[in-house]
């Protein structure tokens, strides 16, 4: 596939590519160009070209743009959920889920563009003031490879809606389906050089869009240490930036927690997308009271889960999206073990044989008796290990949960409104939730405290990352 500047299709100009492997097979699915700083220049001039025209269409006509795309990715969401576990390898129902996730982000914001917005501010004898939101100019998006069809609706959305025009870096991984969203957006209406993706690597293409004078704002999603990188390279512009970086969310299980919803929300919050997910559940704190009970069900249902191909019909767990991917979570799982850091229950190794041998597949783990200090539970744990700790009470839960460096979301499971006021109020995470994990739907603004990140994305709280206030005053 090729990149999009302009609204056309731009090939390597110097023949240089970036293949895009299947991670349950090995096999080449594509290639794509790896861009040079060059292209980079070329996007922001087509995205500054467009930008006006744009701004002046005013929400709702940009409004119904986002909502004729919503409708043909719906009408080809299966070719687009294929293409996207074959690149990144999630299970083809929840690639299904993500490509419709990804619909209704850009739904929910094509419904906000028929909301007035801007304010009067009567202020008597001195005149009146009228306030208003207005873009910010050409942003830059950067993604990562673990959700890249709904993260690009999380950036896309409230970026195009606000009235900007943007360029986006897809990972290197997981280009095609960002590639393939993009077209539909321009065939849905999107003017030329609106939307523009350059393909290419971090260093070479991110880098080049962070410090390019004419992008007002970058808006990046991936681990901490690109953050850190990214923030310090906007900071010689005083460049506008909104970071959505990692998790290492607590899932705290209380004594009257309805047991078996609970297994269930830890099986899905911690394998999910084998993994590797921002808000995963990557710690589990567990009352002594039901520990064994707990942990004794939560074992047989992870031992049950079906891990292969994503394409296959009974595949609960795909491989991890990387030989680089897998590598980490071998180590960290090594260590722990060579260090007698906790007792690995199920799990614990690469998978075997014929069907594996060409994959990035790992076991679906789960690790008891975990020591405080063992590297699962300070870094973040980005593959399928869940390590469970027990706790005396809910003090020790909100303690330890708070011990981490990150702060993106929290759960608890209990029945007892005390408590969950209590883990809301004391546990630092951008978003706390009760008998549940992992859902972020678009209404509901997200993002990070402490290392997670810097701003916030999705509601419509998310327009005011991509837009300043501007005010005219009339004197009477
Ligand atoms: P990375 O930071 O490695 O990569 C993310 C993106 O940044 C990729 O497009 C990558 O390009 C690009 N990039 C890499 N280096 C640079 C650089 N120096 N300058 C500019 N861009 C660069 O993240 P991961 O791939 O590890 O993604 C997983 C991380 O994302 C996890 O930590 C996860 O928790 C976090 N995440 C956070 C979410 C949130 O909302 N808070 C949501 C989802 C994930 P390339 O692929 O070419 O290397």
């Amino acid at each position: 596939m090729e990149m999009r500047i302009g609204g056309k299709e731009v090939s390597s100009p110097d023949n240089t590519w970036i293949e895009v492997k299947n991670p349950a097979t090995g096999e080449l699915i594509d290639r794509v160009p790896a861009g040079s700083a060059d292209d980079v220049a070329e996007a922001v001039d087509a995205a500054a070209a467009s930008l006006m025209g744009w701004k002046k269409k005013g929400m709702r006509e940009r409004g119904v743009i986002l909502f004729h795309a919503a409708e043909k990715v719906r009408e080809q969401h299966k070719d687009l959920a294929r293409l996207l576990t074959m690149e990144q390898g999630k299970p083809l129902r929840d690639a299904v889920d993500e490509v419709r996730g990804y619909a209704n982000t850009l739904e929910y914001y094509a419904g906000i563009s028929a909301q007035p917005a801007g304010e009067v501010v009567r202020l008597g004898a001195p005149g009146d003031a009228i306030v208003v939101r207005e873009p910010l100019g050409v942003c830059g998006a950067i993604i990562p490879w673990n959700m890249p069809v709904i993260i690009m609706g999380w950036k896309v959305g409230p970026v195009l809606l606000a009235g900007n025009t943007m360029v986006l870096k897809p990972a290197s991984t997981t280009p095609l389906t960002n590639l393939r969203l993009a077209a539909i957006l321009d065939e849905a209406g999107l003017p030329p050089g609106v939307l523009n993706v350059v393909t290419g690597s971090g260093g070479v293409v991110g880098e080049a869009l962070v410090k390019h004078p004419g992008v007002k704002k970058i808006s990046f999603t991936g681990n901490c240490a690109t953050g850190r990188r990214i923030r310090e390279l906007a900071s010689s512009h005083l460049k506008n930036i909104t970071l959505e970086l990692g998790g290492s969310d607590p899932m705290i299980v209380m004594d009257d927690a309805d047991i078996d919803k609970a297994v269930e929300g830890a099986l899905r919050g911690r394998f999910y997308n084998a993994g590797q997910t921002c808000t995963a559940v990557k710690r589990l704190y567990v009352h002594d009271k039901i520990a064994g009970e707990f942990v004794q069900k939560l074992k047989v249902r992870i031992s049950a889960l079906n891990v292969g191909n994503g394409l296959g019909p009974k595949t609960d767990m795909g491989p991890l999206n990387s030989a680089e991917q897998r590598e980490q979570i071998v180590q960290m799982v090594d260590r722990t073990r060579e260090r007698g850091d906790g007792t690995i229950l199920t799990g614990g190794g690469v998978l075997r044989g014929k069907a594996y041998e060409n994959g990035h597949f790992y076991h679906p783990t789960l690790v008891t008796d975990v020591a405080p200090d063992s590297c699962l539970v300070t870094d973040e744990l980005f593959g399928p290990v869940l390590p469970v700790i027990t706790i005396p009470y809910l003090d020790a839960g909100i303690t330890l949960a708070n011990t981490s460096r990150f702060g993106l979301g929290a759960s608890v499971w209990t029945k007892n409104l005390h408590t969950a006021r209590r883990v809301f109020d004391e546990v630092h995470a951008g978003i706390i939730w009760v008998n549940r994990h992992l859902t972020v739907p678009p209404e509901v603004p997200f993002g990070g405290t402490k290392e997670s990140g810097i701003g916030w994305g999705n509601g419509y709280h998310a327009i005011d990352q991509y837009s300043r206030t501007r005010t005219l005053f009339l004197g009477w």
